[in-house]
């Protein structure tokens, strides 16, 4: 973060793994880009940083030249920086031989101790998340609950002591969603487009999903229940496998768009695809495809997510937008903006979907079996319920403004710090 002398706003630069369309494999590709739109709108000028991928799409990045720290942001000022580490999930935390250090120029040895970059279990490997914590300005991460989750022992992936003794610096902030790139009423990867108002839309793109995919159409009102995700253990797998069966049981229609690096997992999924393979009512689709997905968010009803924690999660967000009601576990971000239709110490207004507290069968059973019941036995009040959803701000405005205020009053720290 740095503030110029010649412009008002920020000189933002994020460093980041992905950023989409041009290298995405989840949420944290839409949040940069996302979030990176809405500060440039605020006129703050904006880079972003990536490593250049062999299989980046390059045919959509123009002027490319990925710059040299010493050459360029040296000479921008970068020397006076401050330093925002923004973590999307604590259970990647890249640690490595703490020698590796000196092969990057740095000294292990000045590293290597427990409250710098030393790894909190293993004492001969260094921590790049750890560094990150322990070197930034400011840390933050996706929502407030999954703040809350990341500094206990359960919940922290071994860092719950750093993010604890650093807690003045850390604080949580919900993502949003890019509403350019995810809305339905101009959505052009969607056979038709809708809105909350024009909802005959959303029933052509369930019925052009199930043509598309083999499923039966014969029932127009059979409900179409999505999920779309990396299939690794975070997400509750046992929980989607089980969701499957038990949708199909009580007559509603599955579709699963995911893939997993996990090669136990992808096997296992591959099983359960192969087995309902010319199903009437039941489709897997294992690997990663962009524009399937818009066409599934617009088609299904419902979208389950039952992640065993879930730093923020972007899903519940999309598919709210696009109509599809939530089903999600109580953890992270998800805590955070889906709130039971049912739960009576919740404001009515704020009440948009199905939520449960145990990651167990069971409590996915009460969320789900409570889903279907409202789909079929009160049309009316699902109608409202999908209106009202679709009409939820999920945009970066409000947290971009969070990012912003954060940004600029650690300039501002900086600069008088510079001045005393
Ligand atoms: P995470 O970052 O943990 O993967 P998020 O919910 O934050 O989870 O973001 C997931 C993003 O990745 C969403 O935009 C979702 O639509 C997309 N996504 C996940 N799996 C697939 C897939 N198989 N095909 C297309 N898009 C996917």
């Amino acid at each position: 973060l740095l503030s110029s002398e010649t412009s008002q706003g920020l000189h933002v630069i994020h460093i980041a793994a992905e950023m989409a369309p041009v290298a995405k494999v989840g949420g944290l590709g839409d949040v940069v880009s996302g979030l990176g739109k809405a500060l440039q709108k605020k006129g703050h000028l904006v880079e972003i940083v990536l490593p250049k991928y062999d299989c980046m799409e390059y045919d959509r990045v123009c002027n490319l030249r990925a710059p040299l720290y010493w050459e360029i942001f040296v000479h921008k000022g970068l020397n006076s920086a401050r330093i925002c580490f923004t973590c999307h999930n604590f259970e990647y935390q890249g640690t490595a031989a703490a020698s590796e250090l000196d092969s990057c120029g740095l000294v292990s040895q000045n590293l290597n101790k427990s409250d710098k970059m030393q790894d909190n279990s293993a004492r001969d490997r260094v921590n790049s998340v750890k560094g990150g914590i322990v070197f930034s300005n400011i840390v933050t991460t996706v929502s407030p609950t999954y703040a809350q989750e990341v500094r206990t022992a359960e919940g922290g992936h071994g860092l719950h002591s750093t993010l604890s003794s650093h807690s003045r610096k850390f604080v949580g902030i919900l993502n949003g969603i890019d509403t350019d790139a995810w809305n339905p009423a101009t959505d052009a990867f969607l056979p038709v487009q809708y809105n909350a108002t024009d909802l005959q839309g959303k029933v052509e793109n369930k019925q052009a999903l199930r043509r598309k995919l083999g499923l039966s159409s014969a029932d127009i009102r059979r409900p179409l229940v999505a999920c779309i995700t990396r299939l690794v253990p975070q997400k509750g797998v046992h929980l989607i496998r089980h969701a499957i069966y038990l949708t199909f049981e009580l007559g509603g229609q599955f579709v699963l768009l995911g893939s997993s690096p996990v090669p136990h997992i992808q096997k296992e999924f591959e099983g359960i695809a192969n087995h309902f393979q010319n199903h009437d009512h039941v489709r897997l689709i294992l690997k990663y495809d962009e524009s399937l997905s818009h066409a599934i968010y617009a088609a299904s009803d419902m979208f389950i997510i039952p992640s065993i924690f879930e730093p923020c999660g972007l899903t519940q967000m999309i598919s709210m937008r696009y109509g599809a009601i939530p089903i999600v576990r109580k953890t992270g971000g998800l805590n955070d903006s889906v709130f039971d239709v049912d739960d009576d110490t919740i404001p009515s207004q704020f009440r948009n979907g199905f939520t449960f507290v145990n990651p167990d069968e069971q409590g996915l059973n009460g969320a789900l079996v409570r889903a279907l019941n409202l789909f079929k036995n009160n049309p009316e009040r699902w109608k409202q319920l999908v209106q009202k959803d679709m009409n939820i701000d999920f945009s970066w405005e409000t947290s971009s403004a969070e990012y912003e205020d954060l940004y600029l009053k650690s300039v501002a720290r900086a600069k008088a710090a510079k001045r005393a």
